[in-house]
């Protein structure tokens, strides 16, 4: 059939069913995007804007019934989906008030009688997205790159549909012409590859596993198109001899379990300096047990449903491998029983770097704790993996760790602070968690056309 049905992952049940694009709708998708971009582009940056401000309202304004929409189709806590939806309203306000800053030329002394950088829009971008922010990675994505002059077109992660379509109405409602961002519901991926392949399309960005992002940067190379890719993560959380461990067990436990542990973001490992690690298993093994799990619409839910069945299979199996090579479990370690996806928090120590969870990316609620003789031993168990998106490295001496996090290859280095994506700075990984960046200046130049440009007064 050609249709997405969405699961609520705490019950089960079916939440809605959503007709697929056929060919014919799809290229008058295309076509009405790209028609909406050639006009938007001429259209002043000043006046670009004005739609992102009344876009950050109707965010503020709505966010209980947008917040309850995600927590209902992904299961995340419904007072984590709220602060979801109000940092779109921030990012749109952010990229609002700076967005000409960034676009302004930069004039470059050269010997023409004026000579500058000028940054144009590509055209219409692709975006694919995950379901796991399912309101924000559509916002990172589509506030700079709007404002920049572009259009933007959303196939969003098939189980989170109904949000997918509430923000193509949030986006129309603030203002953008017609067609310029579209929300494209897709029942196959060999479409996606044909959207790329499609002239009116100029760039992608993906969000999301290193299979899809392989499969669209192959589709991009072939058509030779600009891409950005964020993947997965295994961040460390590098916890140093010298750190105050009463106060960071509960920090470590939030980067751990922050959307049931499904964030790419999340820390995922926890390197731990031999001298602290039995007080650290103890306060986290504790804190983890008094999480309150249930359903995510009640405020009180610090835990919910993991989005899909099979990602309970998927951290089921990490677990279980990992607990046959020698991990210790401090609690948790298996399914909850009754309806829906659940499974319990859980802490492993005696964690070793042949282990699942410590070289696979763990998506959910499992908390890998690796024992280091030293701090080098700490640094270097961090930086073995073969993914670099963020790091964090916990001590009470700040220009130590900056020293010793310059060994972990990442995206982002945090010292004494749980890592956060912030409109403010750049975003995106290196090694297998991607390339090319989102937020910031640096995020929103990245679907311009950084133009040189060389004038004379006369020909010479
Ligand atoms: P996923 O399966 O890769 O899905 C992400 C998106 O890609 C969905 O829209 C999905 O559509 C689509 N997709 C999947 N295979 C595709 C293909 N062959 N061609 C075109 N599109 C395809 O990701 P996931 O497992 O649900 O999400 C979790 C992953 O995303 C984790 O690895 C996580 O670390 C990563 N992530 C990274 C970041 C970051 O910023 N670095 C942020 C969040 C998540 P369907 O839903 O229709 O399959």
């Amino acid at each position: 059939m050609n249709a997405i049905i969405t699961i609520d992952p705490a019950t089960g049940e079916e939440l809605g069913r959503y007709p697929g694009l056929d060919a014919p709708a799809l290229d008058a998708s295309l076509q009405r995007a790209a028609d909406a971009q050639r006009t938007w582009r001429e259209v002043p940056v000043e006046q670009r804007v004005e739609p992102l401000r009344r876009l950050a309202t109707l965010l503020r304004d709505e966010a209980q019934t947008h917040a309850e929409l995600i927590s209902r189709e992904m299961g995340k806590p419904v007072t984590e989906a709220l602060a979801e939806v109000r940092k779109c309203a921030v990012t749109c306000d952010y990229y609002a008030d700076r967005a000409a800053e960034f676009l302004a030329q930069q004039p470059v002394e050269t010997e023409a009688s004026a000579s500058f950088v000028a940054y144009e829009p590509l055209g219409v971008v692709l975006a694919v997205m995950p379901w796991n922010f399912p309101y924000w990675q559509v916002i990172r994505f589509a506030a700079p790159t709007l404002a920049a002059g572009n259009g933007g077109l959303l196939k969003h992660a098939s189980n989170v549909t109904g949000s997918a379509i509430a923000l193509e109405s949030l986006f129309q409602r603030a203002g953008f012409p017609e067609g310029l961002f579209q929300t494209l519901v897709l029942t196959d991926h060999g479409m996606v590859d044909e959207i790329i392949a499609d002239p009116r399309v100029a760039a992608v960005t993906l969000t999301g596993s290193e299979a899809a992002g392989a499969s669209v940067a192959t589709a991009a190379g072939r058509a030779l198109k600009k891409t950005v890719l964020e993947l997965g993560g295994s961040d460390p959380f590098v916890v140093l001899a010298d750190a105050d461990v009463e106060k960071v067990a509960p920090l470590a436990v939030r980067a751990r379990f922050v959307n049931t542990g499904q964030s790419c973001l999340c820390a995922k490992r926890f390197p731990v300096e031999a001298g602290v690690i039995e007080d650290f298993e103890r306060r986290v093994g504790d804190l983890v047990e008094a999480l309150r799990i249930g359903d995510p619409l009640d405020p009180a839910t610090q835990i919910g449903p993991l989005a899909k069945p099979s990602f309970v299979d998927d951290i089921d199996r990490q677990v279980r491998e990992s607990v046959a090579l020698g991990a210790r479990v401090v609690t948790g370690g298996h399914r909850l029983d009754g309806p829906g996806n659940y499974y319990a928090p859980t802490v492993l120590a005696d964690v070793t770097p042949d282990m699942p969870v410590f070289r696979e990316e763990t998506f959910g609620p499992v908390m890998a704790i690796v024992r280091a003789e030293s701090a080098d031993e700490a640094i270097e168990l961090a930086d073995d993996t073969r993914y670099g998106l963020a790091a964090s490295v916990w001590t009470a001496d700040m220009e130590r760790g900056l020293r010793l996090g310059r060994g972990i290859r990442s995206g982002a280095l945090f010292v004494n602070s749980v890592v956060v994506s912030d409109p403010r700075l750049p975003f995106g990984g290196v090694k297998l968690s991607g390339y090319g960046r989102e937020l910031s200046r640096e995020g929103m130049l990245e679907f311009t056309n950084i133009r040189a440009v060389w004038a004379m007064e006369s020909v010479a």
